[in-house]
């Protein structure tokens, strides 16, 4: 349950990295392609990793079966915890194209009472991320909105993750222990769930 923090502030991104250098990052099948068709991005084992789930915990979509264990697909950290994509300069090399859960920090969304998506800053952020100023004032109503787009987008991407993981534990998780086989699956299915998107209006670049 998301706990509403209500703070007011003003926000602009130092872009130094620091929440690139602090948090894993889960990924979904459509990132992947985004990073695929948008960034011409190979998407293979030196950008992505499996998280063993006995380790790291996710409550947004279903663990992943590879073989005989579970797991949750991630952008490569480097040895200091780093993201893959986060460049010596603080910068995010794929900032256009980057996954949907990096272009919420400092924020989150949450449903009211009514189903309206709300966004409010992350607890987590507060003292954490030198780009949030706590002004007194609402959030910005561009950034409200900009999130609240991608909120749609996000909760539906999830849906469709979840199902795609649902049908590759079904049908091949135990029997199957690469991530290359796993990672073609997730991105066919990706191409197809693209269009659906696309369809409805609410694709993301
Ligand atoms: S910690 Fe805050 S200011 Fe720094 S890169 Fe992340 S969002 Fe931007
Ligand atoms: S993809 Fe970009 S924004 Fe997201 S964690 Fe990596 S470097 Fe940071």
């Amino acid at each position: 349950m998301y706990r509403k923090v209500g703070m007011l502030v003003k926000f602009r991104c130092l872009c130094d990295g620091q929440c690139c250098k602090k948090y894993w990052i889960p990924v979904t099948h459509l990132d992947l392609l985004r990073l695929k068709i948008y960034g011409g991005i190979e998407v293979d084992e030196s950008i992505v990793e499996l998280k063993d789930r006995e380790i790291y915990n996710l409550d947004i979509y279903p663990p992943i079966v590879i073989g005989d264990k579970e797991y949750f697909l991630a952008l490569v950290s480097k040895d200091d915890g780093s993201c893959v994509f986060l460049r010596d300069d603080g910068k995010c090399s794929v900032h256009e194209y980057k996954p949907l859960v990096c272009r919420f920090y400092p924020f989150v969304y949450y449903v009211k009472d009514d189903g309206e998506i709300g966004i409010d800053v992350n607890e987590k952020a507060v003292g954490e991320c030198p780009g949030l100023v706590m002004d007194g004032e609402p959030i910005d109503r561009d950034i409200v909105e900009n999130l609240k787009k991608i909120t749609y987008a996000r909760r539906e991407e999830l849906k469709l993750w979840s199902e795609t993981i649902n049908e590759w534990n079904n049908s091949y998780g135990s029997k199957v222990s690469d991530l290359g086989t796993f990672l073609k699956f997730s991105l066919d299915k990706a191409e197809k769930h693209m269009k659906e998107l696309v369809k409805k209006g609410i694709w993301i670049k």
